[in-house]
């Protein structure tokens, strides 16, 4: 291991594809046996920092299809938090459950599960019949692995039952020095991106871009207004750029004012800070506070001149009833989560009678992943990381994420020496570094 940590310090990738596969790496890892010594304890006092441990692994032997990935740097997404707080599933028991259907699955059912789904790093080896890509090649991940062993998948891979989130329902995820990935899961890296900034757009950008951009999501036009929940946050802070740079019009909402400020720094006019305007939308007793419903309602229209086409929702039970009320006659809330709570109620009445739609969105297929990522290496969409932790600080990163103390998105250095490497395209940046920058600092700077 010390030879490929040694070669990824000179930022070589021909370097690092001509080290030795070590036997072992350090991955962060949640325990089978925290989740069983954790089962029945309040979620609320589980706590990321003790429950996500840093340790040596072995290294998989590669299949079919599949590629090792010296990984340089990797993002916390919000299934890192889900994973670390065994809820509202243990991810041991996707893995159990995987393992069952085939040898090669069964290299995933272990006692250890290396977190993470998103990833920058360099290819090491190529496993057989990989034919796209090969050691010495910049690479970033898109998260979904799909199967297509039935007909079910092949118009979107998202229909198909046998799809697995990487680093979530598999193991060797990207929060690790090393990742086990399959060869249709890699994208060229943004040559003019850092590692860890390029390691933070994979799930939360083709999220967005699914639920705005796709077919299969709201298919955005210019000039459509877009409520965005959440706007300063890993998918809110792509949805908004994806807006403006389609010609939409974003409805910010946040909930603080530097998360208002950095929505302004995006180029969004419309900003509502739920906080300081102090929007309630539940009482004590569970009950919806229709008026401030009213309230929202009624500040959206004053502040864009007319209702939201499309709502982008993650939130869930605190905003969906919202998010039916205020979107237009014949809009959409497209929805790819429900962080407060997955038992959603709203009043049906303005669905049926203003013949809305709601639209479930899950990841992205690998082709809406690829066209996101173009947007990035053409230098359309720009990287939303506020921070970036060590590896050994992975725990603390995801309590962050899980606290809503961050900004955009929370990176990790996995091989990469020192934040600010693997900039290729020096030019492109220094085009673009004012949008690249509006993010970081905001939450204490880079490493
Ligand atoms: P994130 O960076 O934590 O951002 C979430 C944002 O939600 C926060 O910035 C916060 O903004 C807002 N929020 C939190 N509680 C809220 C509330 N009660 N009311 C209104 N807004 C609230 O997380 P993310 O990476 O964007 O992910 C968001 C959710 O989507 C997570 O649940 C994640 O698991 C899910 N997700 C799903 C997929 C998928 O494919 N299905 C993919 C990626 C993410 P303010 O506090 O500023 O309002």
């Amino acid at each position: 291991m010390s030879q490929l940590r040694h070669a990824a310090a000179t930022d070589d990738p021909q370097a690092i594809a001509a080290c030795e596969v070590p036997a072992g790496f350090r991955a962060a890892v949640v325990l089978a046996e925290d989740q069983k010594a954790l089962a029945g304890t309040p979620v609320e006092t589980r706590d990321p920092r003790k429950t996500i441990h840093v340790q040596e692994v072995p290294t998989p032997a590669l299949d079919h299809g599949e590629v090792l990935i010296a990984v340089m740097a990797s993002s916390i997404n919000y299934n890192t938090v889900w994973s670390a707080l065994f809820e509202p599933v243990p991810t041991f028991r996707f893995l159990r459950m995987n393992g069952r259907l085939s040898p090669e699955a069964a290299r995933h059912d272990l006692p250890y599960h290396v977190l993470g789904s998103d990833l920058s790093g360099v290819v090491l080896r190529t496993g057989p019949g990989v034919r796209e890509w090969k050691p010495g090649d910049e690479v970033v991940a898109h998260c979904l692995q799909p199967d297509l062993q039935t007909p079910g998948g092949h118009d979107d891979t998202l229909l198909d039952p046998g799809q697995r989130v990487w680093g979530y329902e598999t193991n060797f995820g990207g929060l690790a020095e090393i990742s086990l990935i399959k060869a249709n899961q890699l994208m060229p890296k943004p040559a003019h991106l850092t590692w860890e900034e390029a390691a933070s757009l994979g799930v939360a950008l083709s999220t967005a871009y699914r639920q705005l951009v796709s077919h299969h999501g709201a298919a955005m036009k210019q000039g459509q207004r877009v409520l965005i929940w959440g706007a300063a946050g890993g998918v809110g802070a792509y949805a908004t750029q994806l807006a403006l740079n389609g010609g939409a019009i974003p409805i910010c909402v946040v909930s603080s004012q530097a998360k208002a400020e950095l929505c302004r720094s995006m180029g969004a006019d419309l900003v509502i800070d739920r906080s300081a305007e102090n929007f309630t939308f539940w009482d004590e007793q569970d009950q919806p506070r229709l008026g401030d419903w009213n309230r929202f309602r009624n500040r959206i229209r004053d502040l864009a001149g007319g209702d939201p086409d499309i709502v982008i929702e993650h939130p869930g039970r605190d905003t969906f009833g919202v998010s039916v009320m205020v979107v237009a006659r014949g809009g959409s809330v497209v929805t790819c989560a429900s962080t407060t709570g997955y038992m959603h109620t709203y009043d049906n009445r303005h669905l049926w009678m203003q013949v809305k739609r709601i639209v479930g969105s899950h990841m992205a297929n690998y082709s809406e992943a690829w066209a996101a990522n173009e947007l990035v290496v053409q230098g359309s969409i720009h990287p939303v990381l506020s921070q970036s932790y060590t590896l050994d600080a992975v725990g603390e990163a995801t309590r962050d994420v899980g606290s809503n103390s961050h900004h955009g998105k929370v990176g990790v250095l996995c091989l990469a020496e020192r934040g600010g490497l693997g900039v290729r395209d020096h030019e492109l940046r220094a085009r673009k570094l004012d949008q690249i920058n509006i993010f970081q600092g905001s939450r204490g700077g880079q490493l």
